[in-house]
């Protein structure tokens, strides 16, 4: 009866989106679930999070997380409601941040449902969250923390291994192992030149790969970041200003203050006082300063056991009183608060009360989605919506992109790690041209079966 107990793959979500990450791996006897990632960004995108699932959870047997990014588990809450209860293998740098990650999404969506609610707008009456706080404290009992490079058996002959992506802290590829079948995972690949982490690990050996496409049609440029940084923040200090830098709560913050830090011992910038002003980048920092002071494999060897952003005159604010005091403040000094694309958070606040004098310096650090507000400032609008009224733009606004994912040509490398190379490579977490332009990449490169697969596509692994 060959075929019936193939192992196979189901593309469960990140099918032609870079958001809802979820792969399904049967293989007769289990059922694996790769990330378990939330849909987010448009509309259309977001009620997907609200289809109905498309197994059932409880048949689930274990669910592998690559990392602590939203779209990778932030469905997870959501699955444990709807009855799954099996084991979340990750890595502790994963768990430590996902529980950050997980609570703050849940609060969050609680409190819009609330808004919805109160300003009577939602379709659903009442508008529900997708799942809340209490929803995401239930995920906690279920993480099994696992080291990096270390095989585990996950029973029915099902073996994996998770090993550094160089993405964000705890951020793994994961192989899974199966009728002598070994498919390995990407994950969210990053840079080798990230300044905390190792660069991602070599694949060593993929009969079948599946990799994300992010930045699939696009190259890096690099260039000296932080002169960019030293230069704009400089200036606004010249001119008696202060900066204010919109950064994502997880990781950007600690590259942002990785470069601060050198700056400062450099002498590049003056010793100034630097407020990190995120509840969740605050919980994030102590989870990477813990993490580096225990010597994780997953760091570089030259910070490992030190004590980060010594150089700076840092200071987290934690309360909404402590953040409303930054107010009062002048002279020189950075502000570094989420959200990166400043769709919202505390980083609004200090936008309206910033932004309309010349002397500031206003950075932008990451990913900008198209018609967010961080997207109209890069563009140059001069007048920007915030909290109901227009403010405008007097602040200087720059762009300094620190890119924690890789491009084309390190998406390709990596691929080309495996000995041999994988016979077939599915290319998903993209938007279809990018993930269109790996797939071509792959063909021309490597001349092996690549494929961008669709949302909800099966396909088996042992032809
Ligand atoms: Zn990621």
């Amino acid at each position: 009866m060959q075929g019936l107990r193939s192992p196979t793959l189901r593309f469960l979500g990140a099918a032609g989106t870079v958001t809802g990450s979820r792969t399904l791996l049967d293989t007769g006897d289990s059922r694996i679930l790769v990330d378990c990632g939330m849909f987010q960004g448009h509309k259309r995108l977001r009620l997907m999070n609200w289809e109905p699932f498309p197994i059932d959870p409880k048949s689930i047997d274990a669910v592998l997380l690559t990392h602590a990014h939203l779209d990778h588990c932030g469905y997870l809450p959501r699955l444990v409601k709807l009855g799954f209860e099996g084991p979340i293998y990750c890595t502790e740098g994963t768990r430590r941040l996902t529980e950050v990650v997980l609570k703050d999404s849940g609060h969050l969506q609680e409190e819009q449902a609330a808004h919805a609610n109160r300003r009577g707008y939602s379709k659903h009456d009442p508008a529900l969250p997708l799942y809340t706080r209490e929803d995401a404290d239930r995920c906690d009992p279920l993480f099994e923390t696992i080291d990096f490079n270390t095989p585990i058996d996950l029973g029915n002959g099902v073996e994996t291994s998770f090993a550094g992506a160089g993405h964000i802290l705890g951020a793994a590829s994961i192989s899974v192992e199966v009728d002598h079948i070994r498919v390995v995972f990407s994950g969210d690949l990053g840079r080798p030149t990230h300044p905390l982490l190792l660069p991602p690990a070599e694949i060593g050996h993929a009969d079948t790969a599946v990799t994300e496409s992010t930045y699939g049609d696009e190259e890096h440029h690099d260039v000296d970041h932080e002169a960019g940084i030293a230069e704009a923040i400089g200036a606004a200090f010249d001119r008696g200003g202060m900066a204010l830098i919109p950064a994502f709560a997880v990781d950007r913050t600690e590259v942002v203050l990785w470069h601060l830090d050198r700056l400062v011992a450099d002498g590049r910038l003056p010793d100034v006082p630097v407020f990190v002003d995120s509840p969740m980048a605050n919980r994030a920092l102590d989870v990477y300063q813990d993490v580096v002071a225990a010597s994780s494999p997953e760091i570089r060897p030259e910070i490992r056991g030190k004590r980060l952003f010594g150089s700076l005159r840092l200071t987290e604010t934690r309360t909404v009183d402590e953040s409303k005091e930054l107010n009062d403040r002048s002279g020189p000094m950075i502000i570094i608060s989420a959200s990166g694309m400043a769709t919202g958070g505390r980083i609004i606040h200090h936008l309206v009360h910033r932004i309309g004098d010349a002397r500031n310096v206003v950075i932008l650090v990451g990913y900008q989605a198209p018609g967010t507000r961080g997207d109209r400032l890069a563009k140059g609008e001069r007048h920007i919506k915030m909290l109901g009224a227009y403010h405008q733009v007097r602040a200087g606004i720059r762009r300094v992109e620190l890119s924690t994912h890789a491009d084309r040509s390190e998406l390709l490398d990596w691929i080309g790690t495996s000995s041999p190379l994988p016979g077939t490579v599915y290319v998903n977490h993209g938007e279809p041209a990018a993930s269109q332009a790996l797939v071509d990449g792959l063909h021309a490169r490597f001349d092996l079966t690549a494929i961008a697969p669709t949302k909800g596509e099966l396909v088996r692994l042992d032809l």
